[in-house]
């Protein structure tokens, strides 16, 4: 066994493999670009080195810098997760040739299984079954548009150098396919650069299942059962379960034993998976995906087996450490890819900094697989996932019931999720009576996405008020006993926070807005500490008491769990694990200037700094451009708020800001 490796990643998976190494007593070498300083990953491994520029092409993708902290580090083998790296032939080559050891396939077999086209040739001959389809070398229309007749309509156009479901588009008749072809291969370029295509016999209600097959240096050869990925956005995985659901232990078999018949054509080794499309009864080869796959730890859960363990096992040149008979499956395993996205702006990679992070505890049956914790950023350079949520149980309506229970304890703010995707797929009943198939998402949109934002019962919609009201009320409190201890008079009447008058009933007005809904809410502070609080559906009587677990809250004798957490003037409500945002009004503050009449320029979201347009002294009048930031693929230029002079700059291109970071402050112009 390896006794030093270097992880050639980032994020949950390189988390993810530095914990089996550990197990394993292995020392572990991390890599990070300069966005990931600060990152887990880093804070895991026993070394951790600086490889460069956040964009990925100058760090976790250059070749020559990974393999020289390989050399310096005296790392013996080098894991590369998933993305980036790990199916990469060219770099499987580059280690070979420094001598270092590749956790991962043979480049032969990465070459092999990198073309669409070239693996369905190479599947054909070894007699796994193929979605009717034309993969041939030959791209002019007629060609293809003959293939497409004979395969009959609808069909689907591929990229053969395709992943992660760009270059593809679905035709459902002749005249449509032209266009088609033109749009798959201009897309196919600009992705791969490689615009060659295949066509192939679309199916209208297909499920996505892929066997994990293991092989070893020996000529051992596993299959550790299957996956189902049907449920997909954009032809991007969502939800991951083993086994799947229906599946029968002869047909079981039947694609096992496809699987390592693909394996074994292009002599494979390690972790491997081969993808299936499967409809009724058939199944129809896809793609082999020749690394560890993200949806790894539902196989980890029903097989019992640590799947990097297998990997580095092998690597170092052990057999396989169980053989076909001695794997069985018990129960079932689900698993949801937290995202930070924004649900409201079509999914769009939600960028900013985790305010708040709490992820579901882990327990023997419940797993989080994650790459960041509270205060981390997620940036615009890497993938958004927050983290994998694994759950176990005894069979598939236990395992549900687990999932809907964890994904309640999410608490994110900071940036938008789809938790609330996940939870209505987790809640709808064709998921809990597992009627899957990839259209599943877009089939039942108009359930899911209402669901995303429910409206609330009223005795939560309460529960919101009071909750945010309660939080203000103790920060008013702790404020005063903070000034009171350090008047040194605890007990002055003065400082005490409750509204106290030497005459009659004290009261307070709160004034929130939600939405487009602005509230006044008074609070009448009573004896024990309680309140009672006039809110639009009627007075109730409440409390809270605040704990690391968040405010235990108390409404008219209910009581509920709620964590709130503020940012500046936002107050954001977490309640039964969906997030409801509050603004705070203080009607003694002005009215909110415009930029003009400030000296500063903040940010107003999380961005990157792409060009500064001015230096530190320049004499600017009001509206010249300053900076231009850039988050997300959107531009955004910044203009002087005022006729000054340039005081302070204090970012340069490159750098990313948070939110609210002040950027330029001025020296006002005389008058
Ligand atoms: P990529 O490599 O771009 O991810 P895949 O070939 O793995 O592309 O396909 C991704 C997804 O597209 C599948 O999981 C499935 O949902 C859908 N898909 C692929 N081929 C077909 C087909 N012939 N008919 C219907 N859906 C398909």
């Amino acid at each position: 066994m390896f006794q030093k490796i270097l992880i050639a990643n980032r994020g949950e998976i390189a988390c993810r493999v530095i914990r089996t190494a550990k197990r394993l007593g292995i020392a572990t070498v991390a890599v990070y670009s300069e966005a990931d300083a600060r990152a887990l990953h880093v804070d895991l491994a026993d070394e951790a080195w600086p490889i460069g520029p956040p964009p990925a092409r100058e760090s976790y993708l250059a070749i020559d810098k990974i393999l020289d902290v390989a050399r310096r580090s005296g790392a013996e083998a080098i894991h590369p997760g998933y993305g980036f790296l790990s199916e990469n032939a060219d770099f499987a080559d580059a280690c070979a040739q420094a001598g270092v050891v590749f956790i991962g396939p043979p480049p032969g077999a990465i070459r092999a299984m990198g073309s669409k086209a070239e693996s369905k040739a190479i599947m054909q001959r070894s007699g796994v079954p193929l979605v009717p389809g034309y993969h041939g070398e030959a791209q002019d229309f007629q060609t293809v548009s003959e293939a497409a007749a004979r395969i009959g309509y609808p069909v689907l156009i591929k990229a053969s150098a395709g992943g992660g479901g760009k270059g593809m588009r679905i035709v459902e008749r002749p005249s449509d396919l032209e266009t088609a072809i033109e749009g798959a291969k201009r897309e196919a370029r600009s992705s791969f650069g490689d615009d060659r295509v295949l066509v192939e016999k679309y199916l209208t209600r297909p499920r996505h299942i892929e066997i994990q097959v293991f092989a070893d240096t020996r000529g051992n050869f596993a299959f550790l059962f299957e996956r189902d990925c049907s449920i997909q956005r954009r032809y991007q995985k969502v939800v991951e379960e083993a086994p799947a659901p229906g599946m029968d232990p002869p047909r079981r078999r039947l694609m096992g034993e496809a699987a390592i018949a693909a394996a074994r054509a292009v002599g494979y080794v390690g972790a491997g998976t081969v993808e299936f499309i499967a409809e009724g009864e058939v199944f129809y080869f896809m793609e082999m995906n020749t690394r560890l796959q993200v949806e790894h730890p539902v196989t980890e859960m029903i097989t019992g087996q640590d799947l990097v363990e297998w990997q580095l096992r092998v690597a170092s040149g052990e057999p396989l450490p169980l053989i076909q008979d001695q794997l069985g499956i018990r129960g079932h395993a689900i698993e949801v890819r937290v995202y930070a996205e924004d649900p409201a702006r079509d999914f769009l990679p939600s960028i900013g900094t985790l305010v708040h992070l709490r992820q579901p505890r882990e327990a023997a049956h419940v797993r989080v697989d994650t790459g960041v914790g509270q205060g981390h950023q997620i940036t615009p350079y890497y993938d958004p996932m927050i983290a994998k949520l694994i759950v176990w149980g005894e069979d598939r309506p236990a395992a549900v019931r687990r999932l809907a229970g964890a994904l309640s304890e999410y608490e994110v703010v900071g940036v938008q999720t789809n938790l609330g995707l996940l939870r209505a797929i987790v809640d709808n009943p064709a998921f809990e009576q597992a009627r899957l198939d990839t259209g599943f998402i877009a089939r039942h949109a108009d359930e899911l996405l209402p669901a995303i934002t429910p409206r609330l019962p009223e005795a939560d919609e309460t529960a919101v008020w009071a909750a945010a009201t309660l939080a203000v009320l103790a920060e008013q409190r702790a404020a005063k006993q903070g000034k009171a201890e350090r008047s040194g008079d605890r007990w002055s009447p003065w400082d005490v926070a409750d509204a106290w008058r030497l005459n009659g009933e004290g009261y307070q007005d709160l004034r929130f807005r939600r939405g487009e809904e602005t509230l006044t809410v008074r609070t009448h502070p009573q004896a024990g500490g309680s309140f009672r609080l006039d809110l639009p559906a009627g007075s109730v009587q409440a409390e809270a008491a605040e704990s690391e677990a968040g405010m235990f809250l108390r409404v008219d004798g209910i009581s509920h769990r709620a964590r709130v957490v503020r940012r500046r003037a936002e107050l954001t409500v977490i309640l039964a694990g969906r997030n409801h945002v509050l603004h705070q009004v203080d009607p003694l503050a002005p009215p909110r200037l415009e930029m003009a009449g400030e000296d500063k320029l903040i940010a107003p979201i999380p961005a990157r700094v792409s060009r500064v347009l001015i230096e530190p002294g320049a004499r600017v009048k009001k509206g010249v451009p300053l900076l231009v930031l850039e988050a997300m693929k959107m531009e955004l230029t910044l203009s002087a708020p005022l006729d000054g002079t340039i005081e302070t700059l204090r970012h340069r291109a490159g750098e990313m800001v948070e939110e609210g970071t002040e950027l330029v402050t001025f020296a006002r112009e005389e008058r």
